[in-house]
């Protein structure tokens, strides 16, 4: 090779010695995108991008940099000159030949040519599927079954997921052989790269089908409507999403289907909320029930309860029901529930009824000592 006229690694990226390793990437990728062949037709655009990636790899590997820098192509290139050690290579490395698939994604990061070159006749999962579904706080509380109806791609039942028409044959593609990609030589500056390409005959199935089947045009799969039973366990929560194996689009050459992934929305309820697994609620209870003390009936998620409360029991305190909560899944051990009373203030009261409540006002101080105490720091 002319090594000797080959052009300074940081002169070829446009860079000074002293660029960062971003430098370094910014202008490979600048450079590459402008010269890569698939973009670039000038008669030199593919000595210049092969100088490019050649410059890259050194530039871009802090160990190659390190000997580039202090020993030039020496250091990096075995066959250079007989500078740094002659046959025998001290620092190994070199250039292999590489494919423009690999170049291309070192520059876009993978992409289309990644799955191109894929097996076609590998076995492939399914997609998953999504659904959502909407169930009631007390199905969320103790489970129930629904129906969920979604469409997905399923094997097409007319010709079984092979797209030819029955009593036809699919013919494996001459071209690839099946394989679906033809490798394609090029050859620069006397090194040849290969790269693989999807076969055009078959466009990259490996199969050709000369009588398409009538019901899917030949895909061997259909989207289609369907309904599925699914158990939600007591407990669940608002947005969570259940899995059903396996009940998403059919897989591809034996491969299993996706799943089914059902989110749930929990509706609101008009007396509970709900955090994990406790539930809470407001109840507005009268004065006169909290001032003398009283037996309430107490809303829980099975019905009512009894519940005493006490004499002078305050606004806004609250008790718990222990177990009245929401189950954890998968157990049977249930959150508790958690009721704050709030006192209503009477309105639209009676002349008799508020000379009782003046009677009661002449003894506040004792009987309501909270607000004595506040009014005796104020003095
Ligand atoms: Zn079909
Ligand atoms: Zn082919």
């Amino acid at each position: 090779m002319a090594n000797e006229n080959k052009r300074d690694y940081y002169e070829v990226l446009g860079l000074e010695k002293n660029a960062s390793e971003s430098d370094i990437k910014r202008a490979y990728r600048k450079l590459a995108a402008q010269y890569h062949p698939d973009v670039n037709h000038e008669a030199d655009a593919e000595a210049k991008f092969k100088e490019i990636n050649e410059a890259n790899e050194v530039l871009s590997d802090p160990d190659k940099r390190s000997r580039y820098d202090q020993f030039g192509f020496a250091g990096v290139d075995p066959n250079f000159g007989a500078g740094a050690g002659g046959a025998g290579n001290p620092f190994g490395g070199g250039f292999g030949d590489f494919g423009f698939g690999d170049i291309f994604s070192t520059i876009f990061g993978g992409g289309p040519s990644a799955s191109s070159r894929r097996n076609p006749n590998a076995p492939t999962r399914g997609e998953d599927v999504s659904a959502r579904v909407e169930v009631s706080f007390e199905e969320a509380a103790f489970g129930t079954q629904k129906e969920i109806s979604y469409s997905r791609i399923e094997s097409c039942d007319q010709c079984h997921g092979s797209g030819a028409e029955p009593g036809t044959q699919v013919q494996t593609c001459p071209t690839c052989g099946g394989r679906g990609t033809v490798r394609i030589q090029q050859n620069f500056m006397g090194m040849m790269m290969q790269s693989d390409a999807a076969c055009d005959q078959c466009r990259g199935t490996g199969k050709l089908i000369r009588n398409p089947c009538s019901r899917c045009k030949g895909k061997g799969k259909l989207r289609r409507n369907t309904r599925n039973t699914v158990k939600f366990p007591a407990g669940i929560d608002d947005g969570q999403t259940l899995r059903v194996r396996e009940g998403g689009s059919a897989g591809s050459n034996g491969g299993p289907s996706g799943d089914l992934m059902v989110t749930v929305r929990v509706r609101p309820h008009p007396v509970f909320t709900r955090q994990g697994q406790s539930i809470y609620c407001e109840m507005p209870i009268s004065f006169t029930q909290a001032a003398l003390g009283a037996e309430l009936e107490v809303p829980t998620l099975e019905g009512k309860v009894r519940y005493t409360i006490s004499e002078g029991t305050q606004t806004g305190t609250t008790f718990r029901l222990k177990g009245k909560g929401i189950p954890y899944v998968g157990s049977k051990n249930r959150g508790d529930e958690f009721v704050t009373v709030v006192v209503e203030t009477p309105t639209k009261l009676s002349r008799e009824q508020k000379e009782l409540l003046r009677k009661l006002e002449e003894d506040s101080a004792t009987t309501q000592p909270k607000r004595k105490k506040f009014l005796d720091r104020f003095k």
